[in-house]
Order: C-alpha cells, then sequence, then structure tokens
C-alpha cells in the first residue's frame, strides 16, 4: 500500500464556543434526506425511540440522487431488492426508475411518521464539536438566507459523496466556440427538446449508458464518444424467483428476504469469480454483450474495458436497451480521445469530426466528502483527509460523528442498514456506561505505521475517486481501518463489533 505517514496533532486545550441562543436541542442530527438519511431516521425511530431527532435537509424534499437527476430514463443501476431497504419489501421490477424510488422512499416516510423529523431547505454549513459541551453545534442556513443553529449530542452523515448542484465536466479546447448546447445530466435543463437533432453524449457508464436509449427515439440520431469501454451485463429488467414466488403467493416480506438472500449470493459468487478467474468472467461479460450486437459487431474496439471486471461499478442493461438502441441504427458508439471542440461538434485525435446539435457530457461526479460542511473541534478546524478511518465509518478526532458511505460493488444501501443498526448499538452502549463521547482512536502500535488511500486503485478506481482521493480519509493498516467495501464480510464483522474494545476511547 502506498503509504504516508500522519501524526495526530495535540488537541488544543477545550475551550466552550459561546453557547448558541435559541439552538434546538436534539440527541441525533442526521445531515440529509436521501436514501441513507431516511434509513437512518427509520433505524433510530424504531430502536432508540427514547432518543430526539432531526433530519436536516438542503433540498426543498427528500430523494438525494433521485431528486438531483432528473436526465431522460434515469433509473437504478442495481437491483432493488437489495438496493431498498430490509425493513421494507420492493415489489416493483427489479431495476427501478427515480419515481419509483422516491414513491417508495414516500411510502417509508408516511408509513413511519417520519416527515415531522425531517427539516427541508437547510443546507448545513459548520458543525463545531465542543468537548467541554460535549456536543456539536450545527449551523444550517435555510432558504431565505436566515441561520437556524442546532445543538446535537451525535452527527449522522448521509450526505453522499457528491457535490450535488454541478456534475463533473472536463475542460476541453475549443469548448468557448462551441455553437450547440452543452448539456452535464446532473443538471438537465427541464426545457431541453431534442427532437429531430444530432446528440453526442461523451462518457461510458451507467449515466451515457441510460441516456442513450432513452432519446434514441427522439433525436435524429445520438452517438456515444468514450475515451474508452465499459463493462455492461445486459439482461431481463426481471427477476424469477420472486416471479415465481408471487405465483406461489407467497408473502412480500419473505419474498423481499428471500430474493434478496438469493441476489447476495449470486454477486459474492460474482464478485469472487472476478477476482480469482477474471479473464472467464471478462468473457462471458463480452459475449452477453455481443450476442445482442449485429454480426460483425467491433466488441472489441467498443466494448472491450481495458480493465478487469469490478474495478469500476458494472451497470445492469435492463432488457439489453443500449444495445437495441445501436443494433436498430439510432444510435452509434465512437471510441476515441477529444482533441478539441469545434463550432459544430468534436475533432477526434484521430482526425474524425463529430457533428452535433447538442453534447451531453455523461462526465461524472465532483466528488464532496463532508457535505461542504466546515467542521472544528474545540476551536480547530478538521479536515476529513486529515483522519484515518475506522471501517469507513467513523474518523480519528472526530468524537460522535459518523459517515455513511456505502458500497460499490454492492447495493449502497445495505450498508445503510448494517450502519444504522451498528450507531443505535453504540449509542444505547454509551447510555449504558454514562459517556457522553466516543471516538476512534488508532492502536498504539498502528500509530506511526503507513497510512493508504481510502480506497486501493487497484481494487476500484472510478474516476471521481481518483479526482478526489485527496479529499478522503486516510485508511490504516488493518482491514478495520480501512471501508474494504466487502458486504459479505462486513455483514458478520459490524455487528459483533466490540465496543469496549481498545479502538474506541469514551469520555
Ligand atoms: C444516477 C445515479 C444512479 C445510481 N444508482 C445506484 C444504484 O443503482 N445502486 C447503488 O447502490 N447506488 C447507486 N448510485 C449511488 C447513489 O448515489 C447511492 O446509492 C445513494 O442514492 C446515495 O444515497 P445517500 O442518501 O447516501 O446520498 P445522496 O443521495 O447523495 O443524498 C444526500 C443528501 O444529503 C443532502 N446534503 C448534502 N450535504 C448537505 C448539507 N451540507 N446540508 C444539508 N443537506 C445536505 C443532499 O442534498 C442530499 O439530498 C447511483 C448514483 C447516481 C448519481
Amino acid at each position: 500500500m502506498a503509504g504516508t505517514k500522519t501524526t495526530t496533532a495535540p488537541r488544543a486545550t477545550p475551550k466552550p464556543p459561546p453557547r448558541a441562543e435559541g439552538a434546538t436541542r436534539v440527541d441525533v442530527l442526521i445531515v440529509g434526506a436521501g436514501i441513507s438519511g431516511i434509513g437512518a431516521a427509520w433505524r433510530l425511530k424504531r430502536q432508540c425511540p427514547d432518543k430526539s431527532f432531526v433530519v436536516l435537509e438542503a433540498k426543498e424534499t427528500f430523494g438525494g440522487t433521485w431528486t438531483t437527476h432528473t436526465y431522460p430514463g434515469i433509473r437504478s443501476d442495481s437491483d432493488l431488492y437489495t438496493f431498498g431497504y430490509e425493513f421494507k419489501p420492493w415489489v416493483g421490477p427489479p431495476i427501478a426508475t427515480a419515481e419509483e424510488i422516491l414513491t417508495y422512499m414516500r411510502e417509508v416516510i408516511d408509513e413511519s411518521d417520519l416527515g415531522a423529523h425531517i427539516r427541508y431547505g437547510h443546507r448545513i454549513e459548520s458543525a463545531a464539536w465542543s468537548s467541554a459541551e460535549q456536543r456539536w453545534t450545527v449551523r444550517a442556513r435555510t432558504a431565505d438566507g436566515a441561520e437556524q443553529v442546532f445543538s446535537a449530542g451525535f452527527l449522522w452523515m448521509c450526505q453522499g459523496y457528491y457535490a450535488h448542484d454541478q456534475g463533473y465536466t472536463p475542460e476541453w479546447p475549443g469548448m468557448d466556440a462551441y455553437g450547440g448546447r452543452i448539456v452535464h445530466p446532473q443538471t438537465w435543463p427541464a426545457d431541453l427538446d431534442l427532437t429531430g437533432k444530432r446528440v453526442l453524449v461523451i462518457g461510458s457508464g451507467a449515466t451515457a449508458a441510460t441516456v442513450v436509449p432513452a432519446i434514441a427515439g427522439t433525436c435524429a440520431h445520438v452517438t456515444l464518444l468514450q475515451r474508452s469501454p465499459t463493462y455492461f451485463i445486459p439482461g431481463r429488467n426481471a427477476n424469477d424467483l420472486a416471479t415465481q414466488l408471487r405465483q406461489l403467493e407467497i408473502d412480500e416480506t419473505w419474498i423481499h428476504e428471500i430474493v434478496r438472500r438469493k441476489v447476495l449470493f449470486d454477486q459474492a459468487e460474482f464478485t469472487r469469480r472476478a477476482r480469482e478467474e477474471p479473464e472467464a468472467v471478462k468473457q462471458e461479460l463480452l459475449a452477453g454483450v455481443a450476442a445482442l450486437l449485429p454480426e460483425g459487431y467491433d466488441v472489441a474496439t467498443h466494448f472491450t474495458p481495458r480493465y478487469r471486471p469490478w474495478r469500476q461499478r458494472i451497470a445492469f442493461v435492463p432488457d439489453g436497451d443500449l444495445f437495441q438502441g445501436v443494433a436498430s441504427g439510432a444510435a452509434s458508439v465512437v471510441t476515441g480521445e477529444i482533441e478539441r471542440f469545434t463550432r459544430s461538434g468534436v475533432q477526434l485525435k484521430s482526425g474524425e469530426v463529430l457533428e452535433a446539435d447538442v453534447i451531453i457530457t455523461a462526465t461524472g461526479f465532483n466528488l464532496c466528502a463532508d457535505g461542504g460542511i466546515a467542521l472544528s473541534v474545540d476551536g480547530r478546524s478538521v479536515k476529513l483527509s486529515d483522519t484515518v478511518t475506522y471501517r469507513g465509518m467513523m474518523f480519528t478526532g472526530l468524537p460522535n460523528y459518523l459517515w455513511v458511505f456505502g458500497y460499490f460493488r454492492a447495493s449502497w444501501t445495505l450498508r445503510v442498514d448494517l450502519l444504522a443498526k451498528f450507531v443505535c448499538r453504540l449509542l444505547a452502549h454509551m447510555d449504558a456506561r454514562g459517556a457522553h463521547a466516543v471516538e476512534v482512536k488508532l492502536p498504539p502500535e498502528d500509530a506511526s505505521a503507513p497510512l493508504g488511500p481510502w480506497i486501493d486503485e487497484e481494487d476500484f478506481n472510478p474516476g471521481y475517486i481518483q479526482r478526489g482521493a485527496h479529499l478522503l480519509p486516510k485508511c490504516g493498516p488493518k482491514p478495520e481501518w480501512r471501508h474494504t467495501q466487502d458486504y459479505w464480510r462486513e455483514k458478520d464483522d459490524i455487528p459483533a463489533i466490540d465496543l469496549d474494545g481498545p479502538e474506541f476511547v469514551y469520555s
């Protein structure tokens, strides 16, 4: 592991901050009302009914990712039996639209009366920990510019991992001279009419693979331009086991649990094979794609990635719609690098020119690790990148603070449930010990060990993680000081964590 050494700066003498007049006092403050924040609130209310809590959300509504992204065809790229919560059965097709996911989340909010706890239009700007008070003072800005102050015992960070206001668009020469419209899918304009237009979609990930088939029937032609190809798994948007269990009139709660286990079992097997026999898995994935393309299609150039399977998320393509678009001629794929934008399109390094009326840059996210929140501890500013993570959820030097960063290879939400149960257990444990604060600390034998990056680039390397690596916490030498991204190990390890272990320091 490439390492840097960090030393923990001595903590300044705790000074109580000026008491915020009129602060709303809660035991727990949840940041964000996306799928993580709603899952956290549900579990807290159920498992710790005596804890007061509030969910602060910058937007005017819940949903996070599923509200931000409104581009044509927006849908999940993993199955909802596992992306849905453990506690609420998913009854629709496995790959869901944003609207279906939002309906599901609304039901969770309404059925458990979570709405009363959520304050929309509250963008948190700062969170300051006071060791003297053993509380966080959280300052949020409301839409009308007013400041609202909260005093919270515990910060449960469900702010996601990317900036919601703007996606990532690389700078290409000549962009200013381009005469058409440039659109990033993350900020899709409501007035964009693609009827009869020549559209160029730049990118190769799940977003590009979703937008292309969704607009292929509307625009004159859509070209997907990628620098290098990505792996896809085409398949029917149906789960045969769920269908069969429904025919047998099995209760939906059971179907959810059984199908969830089956999906996780199959994913574990796939992940193992991708590690142990990458070439065989690669050939299977390529054969699945080739089967949907016309005879003689250049799969080697356009659909054969340069990396081994699973180093980036693999998107499921429901009903192979992307490949149908290519086969029908409504969409085409070009693999090459952009030299420059021209007045009417882009010119590639190969000399090829692609003309387009609209260019869609499906080029990814801007990583945002801390939700744009200025953190401080006893008056000293703290950056997440200065900390070392305990299991990708708690951080050295940040008391009573936990960030829900889900899984990439399995559904994000699996970790939401797992960490929610952990937080509830931790809060109960603190009460039992009479403790008001808990902090994680590297054991002395590891304190001067070389530290590594949040995610091992060899193992998983999407562009936004590489671009934002400097913003992320460091990991330590042992698995418990890393975000292992291994659901199958964590599902047993996290519930078994010894809360009296040496890594937890209570006060
Ligand atoms: C288009 C797209 C499709 C995806 N599909 C899948 C998929 O199929 N399966 C999968 O596992 N993962 C998928 N992901 C990853 C996805 O982001 C997560 O799975 C999940 O939705 C993240 O949920 P979250 O609640 O943690 O974060 P977000 O959805 O990012 O929500 C965070 C919320 O916190 C709020 N917030 C942030 N900062 C502040 C602040 N300072 N103050 C107040 N509020 C704040 C935001 O406004 C937002 O509402 C997808 C991502 C994208 C972009």
